[in-house]
């Protein structure tokens, strides 16, 4: 997995609230990862499926992507809060 779901547990999502340990804010996104693909999205909270990993936004604006992995926001934002680093990915 490169390290991207460290900390991550399957079976500790409580859907509502962010899956980082030690967070549990109101999820305000959602993230979905297609390990085939190395890819990662992220969507706006409501459409989440099956294998999706509700995200505060603090963390999900803060997601570190392993090298070799791309992000792609689909959020409905209208301000997008991406490191430096990953704001090519988001096009
Ligand atoms: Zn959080």
């Amino acid at each position: 997995m490169g390290g991207l779901l460290v900390g991550y547990r399957s079976g500790m999502v409580r859907s509502g609230h962010c899956v980082r340990p030690g967070c549990g804010e109101p999820a305000d996104a959602v993230l979905t990862y297609d390990y085939a693909s190395s890819t990662v999205w992220l969507d706006d909270l409501g459409e989440v499926v099956g294998g999706a990993w509700p995200l505060c936004g603090h963390h999900a604006d803060g997601m570190k992507m392993p090298i070799g992995w791309s992000c792609e926001d689909r959020r409905g934002r209208s301000v997008i809060t991406l490191p430096s680093h990953l704001a090519s990915w988001s096009a």
